[in-house]
């Protein structure tokens, strides 16, 4: 299918009724296969650092993190780069800076541990602003964030690189900072969010982890994990208009913008921007192509009067079959 399609990625991610849905490439790995999708992206939504960082056998120093985000930097310029700083507990783990926990997603991840490791996360963002030098497309994206504190933290670190390397001669302007909403506390403190960063991301894969309560790698439970659920798509929903009455952007990184259903969803919603493995990108493009604007949000409110994720993906797949 993806090859059907492909004579319609250079055309504009556009609806029959002419709503422009910006779509961005989630990468980690790999520059060079994704860095030829240029001209059909809008930038990078999420670059998720901790996959250079999981191949080597220590944290890599300032000067290999400047070379691996120049790379990227460059490779998409002047396309935005949003830049995730270290995400790793939960299911990613370094082997070189084990985590043992009983409970790893309730633990020590993303932000709680680079802010309880200072030196890993100066070096990091050291890294990053030294990287986009000259360049000015880098933003940075804040993981795993509970409380206003941590943002706040993370800021006052953020201006401390930049001052240092001021001081070293490297003027850099402050990147565009952003959090990611993947812990539902935070759907309660989007004002108090949104009057600190300039742009909120959210991480469906998480969000849908600890709003349904279920460990989004355990096959036990993997058929009660569903970004599909009511809830959840209620909750999505409910957001979209309250980061929009914020005006905040907004956009979503987790891989129910990469599933067509789901993007025509999030599009119906209203969120701002779609970021997605490579490989997704045809089929949403397709499917943008093919549904208006009007559509997606009758979709949207015929899908949040279901009661069950099993009539909310019957209900997908019958208008999907009615758009193809
Ligand atoms: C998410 O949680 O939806 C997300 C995009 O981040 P990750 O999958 O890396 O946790
Ligand atoms: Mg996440």
């Amino acid at each position: 299918l993806a090859e059907v399609l492909e004579h319609e990625q250079d055309l504009p991610s556009r609806t029959p009724d002419g709503h422009d849905m910006p779509l961005m490439v989630n990468t980690g790995l790999a520059v060079d296969a994704v860095a030829s999708l240029k001209t059909r992206i809008s930038g990078v939504g999420l670059y998720r650092t901790e996959v250079p960082f999981m191949i080597t056998e220590r944290f890599p120093g300032e000067q290999e993190q400047t070379r691996l985000y120049r790379d990227q930097l460059e490779s998409f310029a002047p396309l935005p780069v949003v830049m995730r700083t270290l995400d790793i507990g939960g299911d990613k783990d370094l082997p070189y800076f084990p985590i043992d926990e009983a409970n790893p997603f309730l633990g020590w991840r993303g932000i709680r541990v680079t802010l309880d490791h200072p030196e890993v996360l100066m070096v990091q963002l050291r890294a990053m602003l030294r990287a986009s030098q000259g360049l000015d497309n880098l933003q940075i994206l804040l993981p795993m964030v509970t409380n206003v504190d941590e943002v706040d933290d993370t800021l006052k670190l953020i201006e401390r690189a930049q001052a240092e390397l001021a001081e070293e001669d490297v003027v850099v302007e402050r990147p565009k900072i952003g959090v990611m909403l993947e812990v539902p506390a935070t759907l309660y403190q989007l004002e108090q969010l949104a009057a600190r960063v300039d742009f909120f991301s959210v991480g469906s894969n998480d969000l849908t982890q600890y709003l349904l309560a279920v460990d989004r790698n355990n096959p036990r439970v993997a058929e009660l994990y569903d970004a599909c659920h009511p809830a959840v798509l209620a909750a999505l929903a409910r957001l979209a208009q309250e980061v929009a009455a914020l005006d905040m952007p907004t956009s979503v990184c987790g891989e129910l913008a990469g599933d067509p259903a789901g993007a025509l969803l999030l599009m119906g919603m209203g969120f701002d921007v779609l970021s997605m493995n490579a490989p997704s990108l045809p089929r949403v493009r397709a499917a943008i192509r093919r549904v208006p604007l009007a559509s997606a949000q009758a979709l949207v409110c015929e899908t949040l009067r279901l009661a069950t994720p099993g009539e909310v993906r019957a209900h997908l797949a019958e208008r999907m079959g009615e758009w193809q």
